[in-house]
Parts: C-alpha cells; sequence; structure tokens
C-alpha cells in the first residue's frame, strides 16, 4: 500500500526530474486508456525517462512509438495476464522471447515472477542467456534465492530486482553488498518513507549504495495508472530529505545510467 499520497504537494519549486523504473501497460488497460493518453499522464508526472513492459508486449511498442524520447522499452515474458506463474515451465515463451529480441530493442526482459528453485529451470535459464546475448539487464520479481541462483548462473548478469525483493533494508544491503550489477526498484512500498522523510534504516542503505536504486510505481493493474503522478509528487518530497545527489541519483541518474548502458548496442 501506498500511504501518504495525499499529503503530497508539488510546491512551487523546480520540480526533480524523476525516471520511474516500474511501469506496465498490459493488455487490460488499451481501452480505457490508449497510447497518447498514457504518454500524457507519464508527462505529468515529470518523468524524463519510463521503463515500460507489457502483457503482451504490443502495449509496450505502442507507447514507445508515442514517446521514444521517455519510453525505455522492456521485454517482459508474458502473453496475457495469468501467465505469472506459468511462464517458466512453459517453452513456447523462450520462442517468443527470441523472436521478440530479434525485431525489437529492449534494455531488460521482465518484469518476470520467479522464486527460488523455480529460477534454476531451463525456461528462466534461457532468459538469463538471452539477456547476456544481448547486453540487457533482467528485471525479477524475485526472493533472495532466486536473485542468487540467476547470479550463480551468470556473475555477470545486471539484474534490477524489483521492489527490493518486499525485503527488509538489511536484506537489501546484503545482497547489494554481494552483487556489484544488482540494482533495486522501490516500486509499490511505501515504509523507505513518510511524510516526506526517509525511514533512517533505509537512509543507511542508501548512502552506502547511492548508484543503485529506483523509484517506480508498477503499474500492474488498469486503476494503478490513477497513481502515476501521485507517487511521483510523493516520491519528490522523500527524495528531497536525501542529499542532492544521492536524491538525483534515485530520482533518475540510476535507470538512465543502466537503461544507457543497455540500448548503446
Ligand atoms: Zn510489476
Amino acid at each position: 500500500m501506498i500511504v501518504g499520497l495525499s499529503l503530497a504537494t508539488p510546491g512551487a519549486q523546480v520540480q526533480i526530474p524523476l525516471a520511474d523504473a516500474h511501469i506496465h501497460y498490459s493488455h487490460d488497460v488499451w481501452d480505457m486508456l490508449p497510447p497518447a493518453e498514457a504518454i500524457k499522464i507519464l508527462r505529468k508526472a515529470g518523468l524524463k525517462k519510463a521503463f515500460v513492459s507489457s502483457s503482451s508486449d504490443e502495449g509496450t511498442q505502442m507507447l514507445y512509438e508515442q514517446a521514444p524520447d521517455l519510453v525505455v522499452p522492456v521485454l517482459r515474458p508474458y502473453r496475457r495476464r495469468g501467465e505469472i506463474s506459468s511462464w517458466y515451465r512453459d517453452e513456447t515463451i523462450v520462442r517468443m522471447v527470441e523472436e521478440r529480441l530479434a525485431k525489437n530493442h529492449y534494455a531488460g526482459i521482465g518484469e518476470f515472477h520467479v522464486y527460488g528453485p523455480d529460477a534454476d529451470r531451463p525456461v528462466v535459464r534461457r532468459i538469463v542467456e538471452l539477456a547476456a546475448k544481448y547486453k540487457i539487464f533482467l528485471h525479477a520479481h524475485s526472493d533472495i534465492d532466486a536473485v542468487d541462483r540467476i547470479f550463480a548462473q551468470n556473475p555477470e548478469a545486471r539484474v534490477l530486482w524489483a521492489h527490493s525483493g518486499f525485503d527488509s533494508p538489511e536484506d537489501v544491503a546484503m545482497m547489494l553488498r554481494k552483487y556489484k550489477n544488482l540494482w533495486a526498484d522501490l516500486a509499490f512500498r511505501s515504509e523507505h518513507a513518510s511524510n516526506g522523510k526517509v525511514d533512517p534504516q533505509w537512509r543507511k542503505v542508501f548512502l552506502e549504495f547511492p548508484d543503485r536504486f529506483m523509484i517506480g510505481t508498477d503499474t500492474y493493474a488498469p486503476d494503478r495508472w490513477y497513481y502515476v503522478v501521485k507517487h511521483a509528487n510523493w516520491s519528490r518530497k522523500w527524495i528531497a530529505d536525501l542529499p542532492r545527489d544521492v536524491g538525483e541519483n534515485i530520482a533518475h541518474r540510476n535507470a538512465e545510467a543502466l537503461a544507457q548502458w543497455a540500448l548503446q548496442r
């Protein structure tokens, strides 16, 4: 749950630019929110960049076509809602991902959901290999065990850890210490800040790893699109509570750097 959103005030100061690392534009929102309208929301939120993935990938392509300057395309290995817990047992996913990667440019593969030993299944292994082949990141909604398994498969993998695993700041810090190529998004979390103040435990982790965190809304369901602007304003408030450099990194630079690394091919 996002709490405290109603307290967000845009303020008169210059808006901190943001990059939102966790936007989905899946099939069940297309009618309610056509591509041009979705882009309007992202721009209204003051986003410089939005990492977009969708079930199916068609949604991402539609947004990218509308705003190539804004949208960072990420390839979700799902064709429709409901494949979250079946995709890693489904060989046809591999073919779909291979075809898409050959055809379009992506900064990453994800967001996908995999936990524990399932991360060692052949389909997931192939996805990790494809990310390495195309030099793009993996956006993993995973537990610590699955992240460990992905890095065991390829220590050079670049992983964006969705929702920072919904883990504690101490455990997130432990993982960031362990893996230099691990980034973490703060999507759909709110306990790291309240009323514009950063939680002391999280502050320690943000200061220890100023290059690794990103913000994200997570528009996993159609109604989540209503929160994109609110989430941006809420994020600006707590980001302003950090040292300026660290705040700007989390606000947009870390996401931009990862996207640039992936898309510079
Ligand atoms: Zn998501």
